[in-house]
């Protein structure tokens, strides 16, 4: 049965986040989280829901960009994903805005992400499900190998997803049961003050939750301060990661991690430039056996390919909302398999934990097949606008039964945030 886009449209949605310094860190000391939505609308009962995550200023440029992909969708069927997004990829014209990186490959994210969306909606299933029962052979389909082959080739592929195979069935029920583990970064936003920050580590703990994550990099002292306020909390042996937003150059990220190394930092998240790979390389031999983590601003899987191939990575982390969207992750989540790096999603901001987790249990079922040092990160945010939201029991995302990918805003919220006009704004 065909379904036909019959629109594309577009909302600028904006939350005044910045008022209470919520999502506050070294580099981004006021973020207003954000969402340049897209809707799909089809001749069929059911539409797409997408979306790309920016921090405020420039949501505009965003939702532009997404309504410059117009012509790609409007008038097509939606069964026929795997082209699409490469014909996107490689408009003759719009690529010279990248290539593949920044404003116009998050628009193409937002709309392959609100497309997948529809025709998980279509077949009535969760995404994650959806994928985690799809041939190996589809899957690998879906992937853009340009560029990727000399470390990972579409034969290499087919023999991870084949590997997984045969676990699937038992995995889904496992994922069913008892979800997908999570790590929080509710008690470590830079703008909180000590009280605070001591209260939500111990709420993080009380709710069953193994790791948290300490925002870092803007003053070594108060750093030093908070790290031991949060390990005093936690205890020994609990995780505790730390993000710096990659505020260092490469020699005072090496210092300044070595100061905290006497609090046992589990992983350095973005300790310099997310395009730094030989950087990112040189820290993690620096800090072993600290682990270094990044990925929510690395633009593609071609980035992704070098942290891995120089050793840069012990912990990789998707994005949902970046890279060109659910595609370009199968093909970085395949990549992390085969270099053997577990995948900790990037999440918080606004609906970025509804949609990766969908990627993350995909993962599980029928990639790399193991939840071993896996967690996805939640923040406890900006979750009841959505019709879907994540529900999180005992520190572990449980897992999503409604078709689609979670990434569908109630109406009401994208009346009222919708810049500059919605009444959350006008009253400001
Ligand atoms: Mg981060």
């Amino acid at each position: 049965m065909s379904v036909t886009v019959t629109a594309l449209e577009t909302r600028d949605i904006r939350f005044p986040t910045s008022r209470e310094l919520d999502g506050s860190d070294a580099m981004n000391p006021d973020p207003d989280y954000s969402a340049a939505y897209v809707v799909l609308r089809t001749d069929g009962p059911h539409e797409g829901h997408g979306f790309a995550f920016t921090i405020g200023r420039g949501n505009d440029i965003q939702t532009a960009a997404i309504q410059a992909l117009a012509p790609y969708v409007v008038g097509r069927d939606v069964t026929d994903l795997g082209d699409l997004y490469r014909e996107m990829v490689y408009d003759s014209q719009l690529r010279w805005l990248g290539p593949e990186k920044g404003v116009m490959h998050m628009a193409i994210s937002a709309v392959v992400n609100a497309l997948w969306d529809l025709t998980a909606k279509i077949e009535g299933k969760p995404l994650w499900l959806l994928l985690g029962e799809m041939p190996p052979e589809r899957i690998v389909d879906l992937v853009d190998f340009r560029y990727l082959t000399d470390a990972l080739t579409p034969e290499e592929a087919l023999e991870i997803l084949r590997a997984a195979e045969p676990g699937r069935r038992k995995r889904i029920e496992r994922l069913r049961t008892s979800g997908y583990p999570a790590y929080t970064t509710s008690p470590g936003w830079l703008g909180y003050d000590d009280d605070k920050l001591r209260r939500l580590c111990q709420e993080a703990v009380e709710q069953g939750f193994r790791q948290i994550k300490l925002k870092v990099g803007a003053d070594l002292r108060d750093d030093v301060r908070r790290m031991r306020i949060a390990r005093e909390v936690c205890g020994e042996g609990f995780r505790i990661a730390v993000d710096a937003n990659q505020r260092w150059d490469v020699g005072p990220a090496i210092r300044w991690v070595n100061e905290l190394a006497p609090f046992d930092p589990y992983w350095v998240e973005e300790p310099t430039s997310p395009d730094d790979a030989l950087g990112h390389a040189t820290v993690a031999r620096a800090i072993a056996p600290i682990k270094v983590a990044t990925g929510e601003h690395v633009a593609n899987r071609v980035v992704f390919k070098q942290l891995l191939q120089v050793g840069a990575l012990s912990v990789l982390q998707i994005d949902s909302a970046r890279v060109g969207g659910v595609n370009e992750n199968i093909a970085i989540l395949l990549l992390a398999a085969k270099f053997g790096v577990p995948v900790c999603p990037h999440a918080g901001g606004v609906g970025l934990c509804e949609m990766v987790q969908h990627l993350s249990m995909f993962d599980y079922v029928a990639v790399s097949g193991t939840l071993r040092d896996r967690v996805i990160e939640y923040v406890d945010h900006l979750h009841e606008h959505f019709v879907d939201p994540v529900v999180i029991e005992d520190g572990a995302y449980r897992a999503p039964s409604s078709p689609g990918f979670s990434s569908t805003m109630l109406p009401e919220s994208i009346a009222r945030f919708s810049y500059p006009d919605g009444l959350a704004w006008r009253a400001s």
